[in-house]
């Protein structure tokens, strides 16, 4: 088991259900009822896990939404809300969110918001939500078809990383996730960038990999909890990725994309642009993108949405006095922020993106 302190609470990563056990024990007085949210899935494969060796949950009330980034609304919000207080939640009731980022994102959020404010803990059971959603303290909800419009800054008691939870998740699931530790080596680590670019996904050592990765997220975010400055370097991939993600909901030519398959595809268009704009060489971007688009296997956008594609990216958070703001490459291991592109250039890559994967 590692221990990886953040900011007032620490990530725990390996066999940890125990630990978890043990951090209830020492709290116990402090907390007036326990409240688990699950979807279906977690339901199923993770929670009677948690209720087997967490003996302090078992009488927890567990609060089901249904799974998906369709789920990570207003509506849902509002429906937990109104369980917790039917069911009396007070401000010393502690709120356990067991699932992927949909459930962490919006699980916090509806913890940090109900009555100004209740404890949380995560249990990240994806590969994604265990590397990146769960650290650095980022929860919210999507709002009328973009992502993560509405939310807070806010931090949770601790972060419980149980890795044997990924034995249940779908391999496309895994090959999500592994799309931010392959970034946060593209930003950070080349060496890393080495070990991991032709891994075989079926034999990682997930102890290892995801303690590295959440010690590099931690490392960015307790530099720049407010993402004033460094932070924004953990955007890479996510400007284009996002656009592509966000018409993925909307059901515009890609259906059922997964987020790290989104940003998978970001960072290769945005590879284009680091070779640009920031001096990565060619030799290091056709590497990269090599390796992407064989693990990803993207499909080509289409071109008649590259104008709606911009324009969420001008929509999006990062966009800073009408160019669009990115973060890029300007070697393997070494990411830069604050660079921008119009849209002309932002074409071109997604030009090149479409020029170097497969055909809808
Ligand atoms: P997700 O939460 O939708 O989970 C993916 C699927 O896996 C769901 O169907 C879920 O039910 C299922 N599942 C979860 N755990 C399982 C398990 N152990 N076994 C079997 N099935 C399981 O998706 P995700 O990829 O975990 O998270 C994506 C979300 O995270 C997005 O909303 C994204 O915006 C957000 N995110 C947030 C941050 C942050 O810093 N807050 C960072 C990255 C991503």
């Amino acid at each position: 088991m590692q221990e990886i302190k953040s900011q007032g609470y620490s990530v725990f990563v390996g066999d940890v259900l125990e630990q978890l056990q043990t951090f209830l024990e020492n709290h116990t007085t402090q907390y007036s009822k326990f409240f688990i949210l699950v979807d279906e899935n977690t339901h199923k494969h993770c929670l009677p896990q948690v209720l087997h060796d967490v003996h302090h949950l078992v009488d927890a009330e567990i609060i089901e939404i249904e799974s998906g980034e369709v789920n990570k609304c207003i509506d849902v919000v509002s429906q937990v809300w109104m369980t917790l207080s039917d069911a009396e939640a007070d401000r010393k009731a502690l709120f356990v969110n067991l699932g992927g980022g949909v459930i962490g994102d919006m699980g916090g959020f509806i913890a940090s918001t109900y009555k100004r404010g209740i404890d949380f803990l995560n249990i990240p059971t994806t590969l994604l939500s265990q590397v990146d959603a769960s650290v650095g303290g980022k929860l919210g909800i999507d709002l009328n078809g973009l992502k993560n419009q509405i939310g807070v800054f806010n931090f949770p008691q601790g972060v419980f990383v149980h890795t044997t939870f990924l034995n249940s998740l779908p391999f496309s699931q895994i090959r999500s996730g592994w799309a931010e530790v392959l970034k946060h080596a593209l930003i950070r680590d080349k060496q890393q960038w080495n070990n991991l670019k032709s891994a075989d996904l079926h034999k990682v050592d997930w102890n290892k990999e995801i303690a590295w990765s959440v010690g590099i997220k931690n490392e960015i975010v307790l530099e720049d909890p407010r993402e004033k400055g460094v932070r924004k370097l953990l955007n890479f991939g996510h400007t284009i990725g996002h656009a592509i993600e966000t018409l993925s909901i909307e059901h515009i030519g890609l259906k059922d994309l997964l987020h790290g398959e989104a940003i998978g595809a970001g960072m290769i268009a945005e590879l284009y642009l680091s070779n640009m704009l920031a001096g990565l060489s060619k030799a290091e971007m056709d590497e990269v993108v090599e390796a992407l688009v064989k693990l990803y296997e993207p499909v080509a956008l289409r071109e008649e949405f590259f104008d709606s594609y911009v324009q969420l990216m001008g929509n999006d958070k990062k966009n800073e006095g009408g160019l669009i703001n990115f973060t890029l490459l300007k070697s393997i291991g070494e990411g830069v922020i604050n660079y921008t592109a119009d849209k002309a250039q932002i074409i071109e890559a997604l030009k090149y993106f479409n020029s170097v994967v497969k055909n809808a």
